[in-house]
C-alpha cells in the first residue's frame, strides 16, 4: 500500500508534465548575430525535447518604435533572448526585471550577453556581458584558475574572441542538474569562443568552462561557458556557446540549451543525457 500510495503522486506528476508544457518565448528582432536563421533552430531543439511550446516575440527593426514592443513575459516559465539590439522601453525592461525576481526564468544566448550595457538589472540578471563599452566599471572579469573562480577586477575591454574553431568544454560542476552526468570534457563544433566577459557577476555559478587558446587569439584563461545566476526568486542560465545555426547544432550546445531552458523554466532537469553526446575527442552535430 505505501509504495502504492507513492506511485500515485509520481503518475500525477508525470501526467501533469504531459498535461502541460512548459511555456517558453524567445525574444528576438535585433542581432549583429543571424537570428532570423538561429530563432527557429532554438525554437526547434527546444521543442523537440517535448517539454516546450515555444512562441516568438520579435521587436522592431533598428531605430522603430520600441514603445510597441510588449512582451507578455507573465504568460510563459521561461524567457529566452536571442536579442542583442537597441534598449526597450523602460516600461518592458521593467516587466522583464519583475518576471524574473517573481520567480520566472530568463536564458541568455550567446550575443544576447552583449546587449544592454547600461540595464544595470540586466547586467545582474545575466552575471556577466561583453562589448559595447563594458569595462572594468561593469564589474570583474570571471575565470578560473587551479579550478577555482577568479573574480579579477583589473581594468580593460570587457569582451573578446578569437577566430572561431573547435574548442574543448569542460564541465567544472558535475552536481548541478543542468551538468550533471555530462562527460568531464567535451568537443564543442566550431563557435566563437568569448573570452574577457565582465559584469556584476553576483550570485553567479560557472558550470562549465573552455581554455581561449592564445594561438587562436584567445585570452589563454579557462573562461566560463555556461553559467547560472540567482536573481531574486528566479532562475537564470547563461550559455555563451551558439555563435551560427552550425555552433547551436552541436549535440553538446543544443542539450546544455535544452537542460538549462528547463532549469530556468523549473529549477529541475528531467532529461537524459543523450547517446550522441560528443566527446572529449569527437564533435556530434543534428541537422
Ligand atoms: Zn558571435
Amino acid at each position: 500500500m505505501k509504495t502504492f500510495l507513492k506511485i500515485i503522486p509520481a503518475f500525477l506528476a508525470l501526467a501533469a508534465a504531459h498535461a502541460a508544457p512548459l511555456k517558453a518565448l524567445i525574444v528576438d528582432g535585433q542581432n549583429n548575430h543571424a537570428w532570423q536563421a538561429t530563432t527557429p533552430v532554438i525554437k526547434r531543439l527546444l521543442e523537440s525535447s517535448g517539454l516546450f511550446t515555444v512562441d516568438v516575440a520579435t521587436s522592431p527593426a533598428k531605430k522603430g518604435d520600441m514603445s510597441a514592443f510588449k512582451p507578455d513575459f507573465r504568460a510563459y516559465k521561461v524567457i529566452v533572448s536571442n536579442y542583442n539590439g537597441e534598449p526597450w522601453s523602460a516600461e518592458t525592461q521593467a516587466a522583464l526585471v519583475e518576471f524574473v525576481r517573481g520567480g520566472g526564468g530568463f536564458v541568455s544566448v550567446h550575443a544576447a550577453n552583449n546587449s544592454f550595457p547600461e540595464w544595470k538589472e540586466y547586467n545582474e540578471m545575466i552575471g556577466l556581458g561583453g562589448w559595447g563599452g563594458r569595462s572594468e566599471k561593469s564589474g570583474p572579469y570571471v575565470y578560473l584558475a587551479d579550478g577555482r573562480v577568479v573574480r579579477d577586477p583589473r581594468p580593460g575591454r570587457g569582451g573578446s574572441h578569437g577566430a572561431q574553431h573547435d574548442f574543448v568544454v569542460e564541465t567544472r560542476d558535475t552536481k548541478h542538474p543542468i551538468t550533471a552526468g555530462l562527460p568531464a570534457k567535451w568537443l564543442h563544433v566550431k563557435d566563437e569562443l568569448y573570452d574577457q566577459l565582465r559584469g556584476p557577476a553576483e550570485n553567479l555559478t560557472v558550470l562549465a568552462t573552455a581554455l581561449a587558446d592564445p594561438g587562436k587569439g584567445g585570452s589563454g584563461r579557462h573562461e566560463p561557458m555556461l553559467m547560472t545566476i540567482a536573481y531574486g526568486k528566479g532562475r537564470v542560465f547563461h550559455t555563451t556557446l551558439g555563435h551560427s545555426v552550425e555552433a547551436l547544432q552541436c549535440v553538446g550546445a543544443t542539450v546544455t540549451l535544452q537542460r538549462g531552458t528547463e532549469w530556468a523554466a523549473t529549477g529541475k532537469v528531467t532529461q537524459k543525457v543523450p547517446k550522441d553526446f560528443p566527446t572529449a575527442e569527437k564533435t556530434s552535430s543534428r541537422e
